[in-house]
Formats: C-alpha cells, sequence, structure tokens
C-alpha cells in the first residue's frame, strides 16, 4: 500500500515544502495538470518518478487559460477520485491550490509568448498560452521544482513551456512525454467525457486521418498542401465532426512548411458536437 499523498492547498505551504525538500537534496519532478485524471496524466507521473526523487501533482483548472466562452465552470473536477489514483501511483505530494490563492487581490503580472502563440490552437484562443505560461512559471517557482513532466498530445504548450524556461532562465529541465491514446486512437483527454457514444465514434475521425497522413509522409509523401487537402476531405466526410484547422508545421518554430523535411509535425483541432479535441502526430519522411 503506498502512502496517501501530502495535500497542499496553498502557495505559501507548497513553497515551505519544496524547501525542505530541496534542503534535503531532493531532486523535485512537477506534473502540472486540471485534474479528472487518465491514463495518460498516469503515464506522466511515471515518467517523474524516474527522473526526479519526490514528485508533485499539481491540480488547478487555471481560469486565465480560459476565454469567457469557453469550458471553465464546466470543466470536468473530480478530486477525491484524483487523490485515489495519485496515491495509487506513489505519489508524493499534490498541489491543489485555490483560485483566490493563485490569484490574490491585485495579482498585476503575466508571462505572455508571441510568435509560437500566434500559431495553431493561438489563432481562435488568442489569450490561452498567455494563460498557460503565467501558470506554469508560478508552479515551477511554488514547487520549486527541478523538472516538469508535459505531455506532447498539447504539442504546441509544450513547446511553448520549453521556450519559455530557456528564455527567462527558469532552470527547469522539461520533459515531453508521447500521447498516451485509447484502443479506438483517441487521444486521452478529460474533455473525452463531454463526448457521447456516438460523438466518440465520429472523433476518431481525427486520430485516423492524422495517422493516415504520417503513414503516407512515411511512404515519400511530402507536398504539405496535397497531403492537407485529403486530410481535410477525409474530414469533412464525418458529419458531426467539424474542422477547426490543420496544420504541417516545423516541429520547433510551429510555423506552416510547405514541404515536409526529414522531421514535421501535424497538428489539429476538431469540433465535435461542443467538443474541441486536439490531436497531432509527428511526421518522419522516408
Ligand atoms: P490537462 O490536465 O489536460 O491540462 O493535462 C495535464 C498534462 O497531461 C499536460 O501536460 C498534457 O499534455 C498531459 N496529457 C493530457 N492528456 C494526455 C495524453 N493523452 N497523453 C499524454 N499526455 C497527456
Amino acid at each position: 500500500m503506498n502512502r496517501k499523498p501530502r495535500v497542499i492547498r496553498c502557495p505559501e505551504q507548497m513553497h515551505a515544502w519544496a524547501k525542505k525538500a530541496r534542503a534535503a537534496g531532493k531532486r523535485i519532478a512537477l506534473v502540472p495538470t486540471m485534474g479528472f485524471l487518465h491514463r495518460g496524466h498516469d503515464v506522466l507521473m511515471q515518467q517523474a518518478q524516474t527522473v526526479g526523487d519526490v514528485t508533485v501533482a499539481s491540480i488547478f483548472v487555471n481560469p486565465s487559460q480560459f476565454a469567457p466562452h469557453e469550458d471553465l465552470a464546466s470543466y470536468p473536477r473530480d478530486l477525491d477520485a484524483d487523490l485515489a489514483r495519485l496515491t495509487l501511483l506513489g505519489v508524493d505530494a499534490v498541489f491543489a491550490p485555490s483560485v483566490a490563492s493563485m490569484y490574490p487581490e491585485g495579482f498585476d503580472h503575466y508571462v505572455t509568448p508571441t510568435a509560437l502563440a500566434q500559431t495553431l490552437c493561438g489563432k481562435s484562443r488568442p489569450q490561452h498560452f498567455r494563460g498557460v505560461c503565467t501558470v506554469v512559471a508560478m508552479l515551477l517557482r511554488m514547487t520549486l521544482c527541478h523538472v516538469a513532466v508535459f505531455g506532447r498530445k498539447d504539442y504546441q504548450q509544450w513547446r511553448i513551456v520549453q521556450r519559455m524556461v530557456r528564455d527567462l532562465w527558469l532552470d527547469v529541465e522539461i520533459v515531453g512525454v508521447p500521447t498516451v491514446r485509447d484502443a479506438d486512437g483517441l487521444a486521452l483527454s478529460s474533455r473525452n467525457s463531454y463526448l457521447s457514444a456516438k460523438q466518440r465514434l465520429a472523433a476518431q475521425i481525427l486520430p485516423r486521418t492524422l495517422n493516415d497522413l504520417a503513414c503516407a509522409v512515411a511512404d515519400g509523401a511530402c507536398d504539405s498542401a496535397t497531403l492537407l487537402q485529403h486530410a481535410r476531405e477525409t474530414i469533412a466526410r464525418e458529419p458531426q465532426a467539424c474542422l477547426e484547422y490543420i496544420a504541417i508545421v516545423d516541429p520547433t518554430s510551429l510555423q506552416p512548411v510547405t514541404q515536409v523535411g526529414l522531421q514535421g509535425l501535424c497538428a489539429a483541432a476538431v469540433v465535435v458536437g461542443k467538443t474541441r479535441l486536439i490531436d497531432n502526430c509527428e511526421l518522419r519522411s522516408a
């Protein structure tokens, strides 16, 4: 039986816990999450345990990364289930702060990424990555972590956080974990809980299209326009899926490329019903 993780509800206590762990010579690994944990999060926790001596999972649905019309209020939450899951995994501490403790009266500073945040999801969510960077910077400082683990399912987020840490000299190692999928190919996501059974079937068009595109690239196709046109036509044949964007980009700059070189990234967002789903696949040419 694993010991229950220490549950920490405010930044001051988190910081004190982290200072103690550091003083004891521990390497602290952080996994930032918004909770409603699933198997994808488990893999991040397990990765954190291999790169750190003590693991902190944060659970915080961060208001500043949601636009007013988005799903902040309805975002799924189940702290008890999350704590049970994190106990089984053997996580050492859970940082689940209140909104008021994270954004106290007079809070006035934000971290704003620029070029990397203006492409892909940034086009429809113009303030999103500013919220993400701000809260991640705060979490990195509050937990004094040496390493933080992110999922490449949110590829753009991972790249932006990597760049923020580099640009601002935050002295934290950022690890990116490959996407964990369900048997039907759908990337695990807390938001999948919004999907009805029928919508879930329709949502499979997203990983299937990305996978077909990656196979075409592996077989020698390299013209982005042709690949994307084919992908758009495939998704258009699924009446319940509305394509927000699909793009082939350089995996570091996230800027569109006309030809897939040795490495590329295809990223897409579709809306099924009211649920916005994102996914991506890394491309390797023949
Ligand atoms: P979230 O709770 O959705 O904000 O996600 C917290 C972290 O888990 C982020 O770094 C995500 O990229 C990562 N994550 C979420 N779903 C998956 C998945 N299916 N595979 C890998 N990582 C994931």
